[in-house]
């Protein structure tokens, strides 16, 4: 029975860190399943839990993994220090940091995976990591988070071509005073 992308890629704790050396959970399950990755120890989160499902999805022997697992943790935010630069929102692939541009932002431990991506972008180094005091997210409530980001950026792209589109409107208007000019 072939094995699918999406077989292998429900092993993986889609905390989508990259620490596998992929862009995402996806993507090293696409690698795997083609056979163009060999290696079923890549995933740092996943620990010996996720080599063990993978070695026993592909009917290989188990391996330890490559990387020793990340200790849990969160990511916290000096408020103080923020300058609402949106940097750390637009880098965590979770979705677990709220804040607007020009405000403090925060993170929510509750969906924050400890991944990391966060620190080196912020330009005030104002986040650090901290010891967690709540449990880890579940992979499901990661690929809710990751699906909830990946939706509000399609909507973000949406309303930059609708304000662009707005913004051109008059060159289109034959009543506009630019092409009102440009026909004298
Ligand atoms: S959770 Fe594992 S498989 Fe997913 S991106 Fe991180 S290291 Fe790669
Ligand atoms: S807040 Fe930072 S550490 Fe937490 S999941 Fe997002 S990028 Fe990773
Ligand atoms: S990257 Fe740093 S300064 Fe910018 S919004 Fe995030 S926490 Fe604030």
């Amino acid at each position: 029975m072939s094995i699918t992308i999406e077989q292998c890629e429900s092993v993986l704790p889609q905390t989508q860190c990259r620490q596998c050396s992929y862009d995402g959970c996806r993507p090293y399950a696409a690698a795997l399943v083609s056979g163009q990755e060999s290696l079923i120890n890549r995933c740092r989160p996943g620990g010996q839990d996720v080599v063990d499902a993978l070695a026993q999805l592909f009917e290989l022997p188990s391996t330890q993994p490559l990387q020793e697992p990340l200790a849990e943790c969160t990511v916290v935010v000096n408020v103080d220090d923020c300058i609402g630069c949106t940097l750390c929102i637009q880098a965590c692939p979770v979705d677990a940091i709220v804040g607007a541009a020009k405000m403090q932002h925060q993170v929510l431990q509750e969906h924050c995976t400890g991944c990391q991506l966060c620190l080196p972008i912020c330009p005030t180094a104002c986040m650090s990591i901290e010891e967690r005091t709540l449990p880890l997210p579940s992979p499901q409530d990661n690929k809710k988070q990751t699906e909830q980001r990946a939706a509000k950026k399609l909507l973000e792209k949406q309303e930059r071509m609708r304000d662009h589109r707005a913004s051109i409107a008059h060159l289109n208007d034959p009543n506009s005073v630019l092409n009102l000019c440009l026909k004298k």
